[in-house]
C-alpha cells in the first residue's frame, strides 16, 4: 500500500487505502473522495476471487457475476454493505423496539380531542388511570401509594365500578388502565369490569404485583385486556423479598404465574401484550440484569424501567443525580431487546439530573399542567380527581363514583372548573409530583398552546 493522500477538489487532503495495483482513474470523483476501495477488474476478469486486491471482509461471501464480455461482483453478506450508503435497497428497520413507546405520549392520534380542547368544548378524557382499591399486599420501599393514604379494605364497589364503565362508553373515553393506589387484584370486581368494558369497547389494562391472580380467569383477562404489566422490581428470590418486602418464596409463585399466563395468552393467540416493569431504586440495582434475563426466559413481550416518581415533598427520599451510576448497566440490559422482547429503560426521565440548570431538580419543560382533561385518574375508593398526586387534595375534589353518574359528572360546570384551576394555579416546577403521569402530554399540549416563532418553517 503505497502514501495514498490525495487532495480532493475542494483542496482537502484525502486519505484513501487503494490497493497498490488499483487502477487509477484519471477523475476518481465520488469513489476517491470517500475512500471506497477500488477492485482492480483485470484480477475480476480471471475470477481470481482470492486476490488481495479484491477487497472481501471477514465472512463476506462475494459472487462474480458475468454480463457479456464484463465481470461484476456482488456482495452478498447482508451485514457489511448496511452500513454504505447510497444504495436505496429499502429501509432496515431498526426501531422495531419503539412499537410500544414507552418513553413518549399517544396524543397525535387523539387530534379530535385536542381539536374539541382547542374550541373550548368539553371532552371525554382519552384515558383513565384508576385504583380499584386502595390497599395492596405487598409493601414495595418504592410505592408512591403511601403517600396518597392508603387504607385497608377500602375499594370501589362493585355496581358504581360497573355503572362508571357503562358510562365512560356512553362519553367516549377510549381507555382505562387499572393503575392506582392499590393493587386491582384485590377488587374481586376486576373480572367482570374488564369483560364489560370489553363488551362496550373500551381498551383496558392493569399493572399489578400479580401474587393473587385468578388464574381461573386467565382467559377474561387476556381476551379483553390490550396489556398486562408486572410489577416486579427484582429477578432473583433474595432481591424480590428487600424490594417489595413480600416472602422470598412468593417470587417463585409469581413466576409461575406469569408463565402460565403467557402459555394461555401463545395457545390461544390472545394479542394481549404481558410485560414487566421495574421501578429503578438503588435497592434494586443488583437486580436489573437478573430480572431482564427472567424476562426473556419467560417469554413476556418486554421489560420496561422507569425512574421511581417521587411527592412535590420528596417523601419517597429519590436522588435522581444517583441513576448515572447505573446507566451502563441500563444500556446492557437494552441490549437483551430481540425482535419479540423489548427492554427498554426510560432514559427521558431517568436522565432528568443530565439536563441542564435550567431543567434539573424536577423543573419542567413547560409552565403549565393542561393535561388532566385528557388523562384523568381516579382512586381506589372512587373519588375523582384531575392526577394522582392530588389525591386528597380537597381543593381539586371532583366527586365519587359510588355519588352518581359518571357521565353527568364529567359535563358538570365542577368537573371543568377544577381543571381550569388545576391550569391557572398549579405551579408545575414545584406544586407537583416529580415527573407525573401527565408529563408528557403535557409537553405536548404546551407546545401547542405556546408554538414557537417561524412555525411555518417546519
Ligand atoms: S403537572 Fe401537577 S397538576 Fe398536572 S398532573 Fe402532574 S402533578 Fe398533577
Amino acid at each position: 500500500m503505497s502514501d495514498n493522500t490525495q487532495t480532493n477538489r475542494f483542496g482537502n487532503a484525502v486519505q484513501t487505502d487503494l490497493p497498490d495495483d488499483a487502477p487509477r482513474a484519471h477523475r476518481p470523483g465520488h469513489k476517491l473522495r470517500t475512500s471506497n476501495d477500488i477492485v482492480d477488474r483485470s484480477e475480476l476478469e480471471s475470477g481470481n476471487t482470492q486476490s488481495a486486491s479484491v477487497h472481501v471482509l471477514q465472512d463476506q461471501q462475494i459472487e462474480l457475476v458475468h454480463v457479456e464480455d464484463q465481470v461484476g461482483l456482488v456482495r452478498l453478506d447482508a451485514e457489511q454493505p448496511a452500513s454504505v450508503p447510497n444504495q436505496f435497497t429499502g429501509p432496515s428497520y431498526r426501531n422495531q423496539s419503539e412499537r410500544f413507546r414507552f418513553d413518549g405520549h399517544k396524543m397525535l392520534h387523539h387530534l379530535d380531542r385536542v381539536m374539541a380542547w382547542q374550541n373550548g368544548e368539553r371532552f371525554a378524557p382519552v384515558h383513565i388511570d384508576m385504583g380499584l382499591t386502595k390497599f395492596c399486599n405487598t409493601a414495595c420501599i418504592y410505592c408512591y401509594a403511601v403517600v396518597q393514604n392508603m387504607t385497608k379494605g377500602k375499594m370501589i364497589e362493585r355496581d358504581a365500578l360497573l355503572n362508571y364503565i357503562e358510562d365512560s362508553a356512553r362519553l367516549g373515553v377510549r381507555s382505562m388502565g387499572f393503575i392506582g393506589d392499590g393493587e386491582p387484584t384485590l377488587n374481586p370486581a376486576l373480572y367482570d369490569a374488564t369483560a364489560l368494558a370489553g363488551k362496550l369497547g373500551i381498551d383496558t389494562s392493569m399493572a399489578t404485583n400479580g401474587l393473587l391472580l385468578d388464574m381461573d380467569r386467565a382467559h377474561d383477562l387476556l381476551a379483553n385486556m390490550s396489556w398486562i404489566r408486572f410489577n416486579l422490581s427484582a429477578g432473583t428470590p433474595e432481591g424480590f423479598q428487600r424490594v417489595h418486602q413480600s416472602k422470598a418464596k412468593n417470587f417463585d409463585l409469581l413466576v409461575e404465574k406469569i408463565r402460565a399466563l403467557v402459555a394461555i395468552k401463545k395457545e390461544h393467540n390472545y394479542q394481549c401484550t404481558i410485560g414487566l416493569q421495574m421501578v429503578l431504586i438503588p435497592e434494586c440495582y443488583d437486580q436489573v440484569l437478573a430480572e431482564a434475563e427472567l424476562g426473556a426466559e419467560l417469554g413476556v413481550d418486554y421489560f420496561v424501567i422507569k425512574h421511581c416518581s417521587d411527592s412535590e415533598y420528596k417523601e419517597i427520599g429519590i436522588d435522581y443525580d444517583n441513576y448515572a451510576t447505573i446507566e451502563d448497566v441500563l444500556k446492557q440490559a437494552e441490549a437483551m431487546s430481540t425482535d419479540d422482547y423489548v427492554v427498554q429503560a426510560k432514559w427521558n426521565k431517568i436522565n432528568a439530573s443530565g439536563e441542564t440548570e435550567l431543567y434539573r431538580n424536577g423543573y419542567r419543560k413547560y409552565d403549565v399542567c393542561l393535561g388532566t382533561p385528557f388523562l384523568l385518574q381516579i382512586s381506589g375508593n372512587g373519588k375523582i380527581y384531575p392526577c394522582g398526586p392530588f389525591f386528597n387534595k380537597e381543593r381539586f375534589y371532583i366527586g365519587d363514583l359510588h355519588d352518581g353518574s359518571f357521565y353527568d359528572l364529567v359535563n358538570s360546570d365542577r368537573y371543568w372548573a377544577v381543571h381550569k384551576d388545576i391550569a391557572e394555579s398549579v405551579d408545575v416546577h414545584k406544586d407537583c409530583a416529580i415527573g407525573c403521569r401527565q408529563d408528557y402530554v403535557n409537553k405536548f399540549l404546551w407546545d401547542i398552546k405556546n408554538p414557537p416563532e417561524h412555525i411555518n418553517f417546519i
